[in-house]
C-alpha cells in the first residue's frame, strides 16, 4: 500500500521523482568531490580523522567562493594561499589536556582515573562542549567530539568554540559518593589548567552525565577558583534550576532532534525524492540508545504522530509494530533499570539498525553505521541524534542508496543552543520573562480595553457594553512568555533557520541529499569569516 503519490512514483517506477533542490548524487560525482579519500579508509577510521575528512570535503567545495569573496589587492594566488592558510588554522585541535588523578574508593583501595578535555577552537570564546563518562573515552574521541562542537556551534550560530571532555570510567561501577569525588576532582584539575571558566571553557552534560554532575561542577568551581567571580555559575550548563539552570535544557537535544527532522520531513521536494509523504503522520521510527537524547527525541516524535516501533539498548532490543509508548517505557526503565522485558513489546533478536522503518535515530555512540551494515539499513531517513554515528564509508553508501542523513552537527545542536540560553541567563543574573511578565500582561489588557472603548465610541453602548473576549490562544499568551516558552521558541527558530541555510547551500552547490557536506560548508564559511575579520596575518 503506497501512502502518497511520491511513494507510488518512487517505488512503482523504479526511479524517483527528482526535485530540483534535491537531486540524487551519483557514485562518480561523489568520487569527483573527494569523497573517496575519506571513505576509502578502513571501516573503523580514527574518529578525529573522520571529522577532518568531512571538514576537507566541505572545505574543497567552498574554497573557490572564499577566494572570490576576498576583497584585497592581493593576486589570486596570494588570496588562495590566505584562504588555505585560514582553513589550515581551523582544522586542528588547539589544546588537549590529558589527566591522571587518584581516587580513594569506598573500600579503601586507590585507583587512577584517566580524563581529558580538548579545546578545538578559540575563534569564539568560551569553548563549549559536554563531559562524558565512558570506558571508550580516549584522546582521539575527545578531539573529534571537540571539533564537531566547533562546527555544530557555527551551524546554529551559537558564538562558542568547540570543546569536549571525557572521563574513562563506567559510572555503573562507582557509588554516588565516588562519582562525586571524581567529578569534583576533575573540576579542580580543569580549573588549575585554565580549562574551565565562564569566559574560557564551559562544559555541559553528555553520555552518562546530567544535572547532578553539572551541579557538582558548578559548586566546586564557584567555591574554589571562581569564588571571586560573580558569574562563576556560568562555568557549566545543564545545571538544575536551583543552581542557575534553565527550563527545557534536559529535553533540549531531543526536542532539537524533533525540530530538525520536522524541517526536512515537511519539505515536499526532499520527501518526494525519498518517495515519502511530507509530515510525521504514519511514519515509523527506531531509536538506538534510550538515554537523554533517545528518550526525548522519542517523546516529541510520538507526540507529533510518528510511531516508535523499536528501541535498541546495550543489553537488548525491543520491538512492537503497533508502537511503543515513550512514557510507559520511561517509567519501566526507571523502575527496572533497563528497557528489556518491557511488557508492551517483544524482544528483538536481530540488529535493530537494519530493521524496516522510515526514520532511524542513532542516539548512542559513534561509528554505529559502517561499511558492514550500511547496505542493510532499510530506513529512508537517518537522523543523527548521536555524535559521529556514521563512518565516511557508510555515509557514501547512504548517498548512493538515496537515503537522507540529517547530520549530527545540525541535528543534535538543540542541546548546545539551549546551553547558550542558560549561559546568557547566568550572565544576566535574571530569568527570562522575569522583568516583563507583569508589563506584558498589563499591556495586553490595556490593548483589549482600548479596542473595547473604540468600538463603544463608534457604535455606542445602547445594547450594553461591547465585551471583547480574547481567544483561548491569546488568553494563554496574555501574561507574556515564560522562560520555557522563550526557550522553546528560540530553539525552534534556531533549528528552522539553520535548516533553511543547509537547504540553500545544498541547492547552491548541487549537493542533493548530502546535507552533511552542506552543513560543513556553512560552518566552515562562518568560522573562516571570524578568523578573516579578526585580521589574522599569515606572513
Ligand atoms: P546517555 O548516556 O543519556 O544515553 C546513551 C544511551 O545509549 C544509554 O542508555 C546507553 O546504554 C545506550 N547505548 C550506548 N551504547 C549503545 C549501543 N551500542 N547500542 C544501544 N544502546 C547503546 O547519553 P546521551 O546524552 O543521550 O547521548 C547520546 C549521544 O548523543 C552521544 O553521542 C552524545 O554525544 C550525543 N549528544 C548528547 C547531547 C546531550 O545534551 N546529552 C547533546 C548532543 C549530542
Amino acid at each position: 500500500m503506497y501512502r502518497c503519490f511520491g511513494e507510488l512514483l518512487s517505488r512503482g517506477a523504479g526511479s524517483f521523482l527528482a526535485a530540483d533542490s534535491a537531486l540524487p548524487v551519483s557514485a562518480s560525482l561523489l568520487r569527483h568531490r573527494g569523497y573517496s579519500q575519506v571513505a576509502d579508509q578502513e571501516d573503523d577510521p580514527n574518529f578525529f580523522t573522520m571529522v577532518e575528512g568531512f571538514f576537507d570535503r566541505g572545505a574543497a567545495i567552498v574554497e573557490n567562493k572564499l577566494v572570490e569573496d576576498l576583497k584585497s589587492r592581493d593576486s589570486s594566488e596570494q588570496k588562495r594561499k590566505t584562504v588555505r592558510g585560514i582553513l589550515r588554522v581551523i582544522k586542528p585541535c588547539n589544546h588537549v589536556l590529558s589527566l591522571n588523578f587518584p581516587l580513594k574508593r569506598d573500600n579503601g583501595e586507590w585507583e587512577v582515573i584517566e580524563a581529558y578535555r580538548a579545546q578545538h577552537s578559540q575563534h569564539r570564546t568560551p569553548c563549549k562542549g559536554g563531559i562524558r563518562y565512558s570506558t571508550d573515552v580516549c584522546m582521539d574521541e575527545v578531539k573529534a567530539l571537540a571539533s564537531l562542537m566547533t562546527y555544530k556551534c557555527a551551524v546554529v550560530d551559537v558564538p562558542f568554540g568547540g570543546a569536549k571532555a571525557g572521563v574513562k570510567i563506567n559510572p555503573k561501577n562507582y557509588s554516588d559518593a565516588e562519582l562525586e569525588k571524581i567529578t569534583r576532582r576533575f573540576t579542580i584539575e580543569l580549573s588549575k589548567k585554565g580549562f574551565i571558566g565562564p569566559g574560557i571553557d564551559v562544559p555541559a552534560p553528555d553520555m552518562s552525565t546530567g544535572e547532578r554532575e553539572m551541579s557538582w561542577i558548578a559548586d566546586t568551581f564557584a567555591t574554589t577558583m571562581g569564588y571571586k567571580d560573580i558569574n562563576a555559575h556560568a562555568c557549566v550548563t545543564g545545571k538544575p534550576i536551583s543552581q542557575g539552570g534553565i527550563h527545557g535544557r534536559i529535553s533540549a537535544t531531543g526536542r532539537g532532534v524533533f525540530h530538525g527532522i520536522e524541517n526536512f520531513i515537511n519539505e515536499a521536494s526532499y520527501m518526494s525524492q525519498l518517495g515519502m509523504c511530507p509530515g510525521f503522520q504514519d511514519k515509523t521510527f527506531i531509536i538506538q540508545g534510550f538515554g537523554n537524547v533517545g528518550l526525548h527525541s522519542m517523546r516529541y516524535l510520538h507526540r507529533f504522530g510518528a510511531k516508535c516501533i523499536g528501541v535498541a539498548e546495550l543489553d537488548g532490543s525491543i520491538w512492537n509494530p503497533n508502537g511503543i509508548n515513550p512514557k510507559e517505557l520511561e517509567d519501566y526503565k526507571l523502575a527496572n533499570g533497563t528497557v528489556v522485558g518491557f511488557p508492551d513489546a517483544k524482544p528483538y533478536e536481530g540488529n535493530l539498525l537494519e530493521a524496516d522503518c522510515d526514520i532511524l535515530i542513532p542516539a548512542a555512540g559513534e561509528k554505529q553505521l559502517t561499511k558492514s551494515n550500511a547496505h542493510k539499513v532499510k530506513a529512508k531517513i537517518i537522523a543523527e541524534g548521536a555524535n559521529g554515528p556514521t563512518t565516511p564509508e557508510a555515509d557514501r553508501i547512504f548517498l548512493e542508496r538515496n537515503i537522507m542523513v540529517i547530520p549530527d552537527l545540525y541535528l543534535n545542536a538543540g542541546g548546545v543552543t539551549v546551553s547558550y540560553f542558560e549561559w546568557l541567563k547566568n550572565l544576566n543574573h535574571v530569568s527570562y520573562g522575569r522583568l516583563t511578565f507583569k508589563y506584558e500582561r498589563d499591556s495586553n489588557y490595556h490593548l483589549l480595553m482600548s479596542v473595547q472603548e473604540s468600538l463603544e465610541r463608534k457604535f455606542g453602548k445602547h445594547g450594553g457594553s461591547i465585551s471583547i473576549v480574547p481567544t483561548s490562544e491569546f488568553q494563554a499568551r496574555i501574561s507574556g512568555a515564560s522562560e520555557k516558552d522563550i526557550v522553546h521558541s528560540g530553539l525552534a527558530y534556531t533549528m528552522e533557520r539553520s535548516a533553511r541555510q543547509i537547504m540553500r547551500t545544498a541547492n547552491k552547490y548541487n549537493l542533493g541529499l548530502d546535507l552533511r557536506t552542506a552543513a560543513y560548508v556553512n560552518a566552515i564559511e562562518k568560522v573562516y569569516n571570524v578568523y578573516r575579520e579578526a585580521g589574522l596575518t599569515f606572513t
